[in-house]
């Protein structure tokens, strides 16, 4: 039985190793703390940003070098870790390190910098006045934080730790426990309840028994069966507001030139709503993706309370920029969050991530509430291949919703995965086609395939080809073989066609880079304007088509043909535009479109079709 949480008197301190983005607290440190306060009122919650301490040391730039690779960043505590292999480390750190990069190239005196600030860190801490220390595991986190409970444990064996977090969230993460015997217990999906009640276990009078431990808490001695014990909050609704005043302490301590205006976290849901089935059954959601093993299921905030959040945290620290950390928007509600984050009459600068299938209507409500930078489940311009992604968009939604944030300058830093398995000639055909269509838009960025511990790919391994799959050969390089083998980390090595999907891939990243060069051109020419733009005279278009060092090519459409062009602003199957447009044939219809995509001023596919020029109207 648990104990009555208002008798609970302690201290716990939840830790953020490096190297998450500097320039925001750390999220889940921030909720942890805010329920911790909430639930169990006597308790004494700190949390510590300590990346941001180590970024202040580094300098941000330096920082941000680092922690741009995953690999990159986990040799660094590698190294601390386990010294008598650094050489290892090094190696797999400097192999990183390309032209133009900004992470320290001396390795050595990079290592030497971290550990002072963790030895500094470390001796201003009082351990022996904790009753519990958690750690929450994301990317990049993982040496680091193995390098810090090493050392917490050394100064005070007996102080129980726990570690969470995305890093290891799955049924494939328990095997942490037996190789990190330092580790005393891991909560395996949200945070929330299992550490409120972990908390309560250990403060407890004893007996504290493995049979009384809280669900969703693992130890050396759990034994796991079938599916690990998840316990997480049925509803979002009574989440507190993050707490994130320890971070803006530290940065309010920090001399002025490296002070800066830090970004907030908010979060609107856990999980994905994206829940569609393969075509053959399978899986759900999106084939490569494993970002929500933390959770089960989809859980939304209320609108108001997202509303209230935002407006409670921006003037608690007086800073203007947000970021959304969800990993779906829920799309239900945005049009309603966003409407009441404009009403709060504030001038932010907000980032979230979307889906492509956004509607323009919504994107413009966005916008009109500070949202300035998206990132978009684009990952591909191949509808097969979205197909075997599991995507559910097409090409030409993803093409329009490219045009709307050209529209309304929302900046689209979304990414084109290449080397995805399974993917063929047709697929990578049918993207270097709609590259062609694609150049009036900011570009996108391209990233490699890489398999994602129990993301169906990985689960359904055979079926996108893969012959076998394995931990990832660099965690060799990382933790001694031992190590490497006893846990199943979240980037998976595997054989299967990984060499012919980077040749047949070749052209598209050469198609990539010069779209790059040549969009960068045309911002230049058009002063950061759209490079393909129509003006609206009532009964005509005026189109303005920019190229890299050309002249620009003025088209003039007029009567039936700027009506088509105006009602294909997002995309329309042929016997919608023949319903609307009655009184014309559909084969003089499907001419004229015909006469456009030659032009690079439609794009279509299916007999479906879309308008590329960007009305000047909205760009004002
Ligand atoms: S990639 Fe995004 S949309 Fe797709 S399943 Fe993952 S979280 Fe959901």
């Amino acid at each position: 039985m648990s104990a009555n949480p208002t008798k609970i008197r302690g201290r716990v301190l939840l830790i953020s190793a490096p190297w998450p983005l500097f320039n925001r607290p750390s999220l889940p440190l921030g909720a942890l703390k805010a329920y911790l306060s909430a639930t169990i009122p006597h308790l004494k919650t700190e949390a510590c940003h300590l990346f941001l301490q180590v970024a202040n040391a580094l300098g941000y730039t330096e920082y941000q070098g680092v922690s741009r690779r995953v690999w990159r960043a986990e040799a660094v505590f590698s190294a601390l870790l386990y010294p008598e292999r650094a050489d290892q480390a090094e190696s797999l750190y400097t192999g990183t390190l390309k032209r133009g990069h900004s992470a320290p190239a001396d390795f050595q005196r990079l290592v030497q910098q971290v550990k002072n600030v963790i030895d500094d860190w470390i001796g201003r801490v009082d351990w022996s006045a904790l009753n519990l220390v958690g750690f929450s595991i994301s990317f990049c986190q993982v040496t680091a934080s193995l390098y810090l409970i090493s050392r917490i444990k050394a100064i005070r064996p007996s102080l129980p730790v726990v570690v969470g977090g995305s890093s290891f969230s799955g049924e494939r993460s328990t095997g942490l426990l037996k190789v990190f015997p330092h580790i005393d217990y891991l909560v395996v999906g949200e945070g929330e309840r299992p550490l409120a009640a972990l908390l309560q276990h250990l403060i407890a009078p004893p007996p504290r028994t493995l049979a009384n431990l809280p669900q969703g808490v693992l130890t050396q001695d759990t034994r796991v069966g079938e599916g690990v014990p998840f316990c997480q909050l049925s509803r979002l609704d009574r989440l507190p507001v993050p707490d994130y005043d320890d971070y803006f302490e530290i940065l309010a301590g920090f001399s002025a030139e490296r002070r800066f205006f830090a970004t907030l976290p908010v979060e609107a849901s856990r999980g994905c709503w994206w829940r569609r089935q393969d075509t053959r059954g399978r899986f759900r959601g999106c084939a490569f993706c494993n970002l929500n093993l933390q959770w089960q299921g989809y859980r939304t905030k209320r609108p108001n309370q997202v509303i209230r959040e935002v407006d409670h945290l921006v003037q608690r620290h007086q800073v203007l920029s947000l970021t959304f950390a969800d990993n779906a928007f829920p799309i239900n509600h945005a049009g309603s969050i966003f409407d009441g984050v404009r009403g709060l009459g504030l001038d932010l600068s907000i980032f979230t991530e979307l889906r492509a299938n956004t509607s323009p209507a919504l994107l413009r409500t966005m916008k009109q509430a500070g949202v300035d930078t998206i990132q978009v489940g684009i990952e591909a311009l191949s509808t097969p291949l979205l197909a075997k992604m599991n995507k559910g968009v097409r090409t030409i939604d993803n093409l329009s919703l490219m045009k709307h944030c050209e529209s309304l300058s929302i900046v689209n830093a979304s990414n084109l995965m290449l080397h995805f398995p399974d993917s063929d000639d047709t697929d990578v055909n049918d993207t270097l086609h709609a590259l062609d269509f694609a150049r009036w838009y900011r570009p996108l960025k391209t990233v490699s395939f890489w398999l994602g511990l129990e993301s169906p790919v990985h689960r359904f391994a055979r079926r996108f080809h893969i012959q076998s799959v394995f931990n990832h050969p660099n965690l060799k390089k990382l933790f001694p073989e031992s190590v490497a083998a006893g846990v199943r980390f979240m980037i998976q090595g595997y054989r299967g066609d990984r060499k012919r999907q980077q040749k047949s891939w070749r052209s598209v990243e050469m198609k990539m880079r010069q779209w790059q060069k040549e969009y960068a051109c045309m911002q230049r020419q058009t002063r950061g304007k759209p490079a393909l733009s129509f003006r609206d005279g009532g009964l005509f278009l005026l189109i303005d088509q920019h190229f890299p060092d050309q002249a620009t090519e003025r088209h003039r459409l007029t009567g039936i043909s700027a009506e088509l062009y105006r009602y294909c602003h997002i995309p329309r199957p042929l016997v919608q535009v023949a319903d609307a447009f009655a009184a014309h044939r559909p084969e003089q219809i499907r001419a004229f479109f015909q006469s456009m995509i030659k032009k690079r001023l439609m794009f279509a596919e299916d007999d479906c079709y879309l308008s590329l020029a960007v009305p000047v109207s909205l760009t004002r």
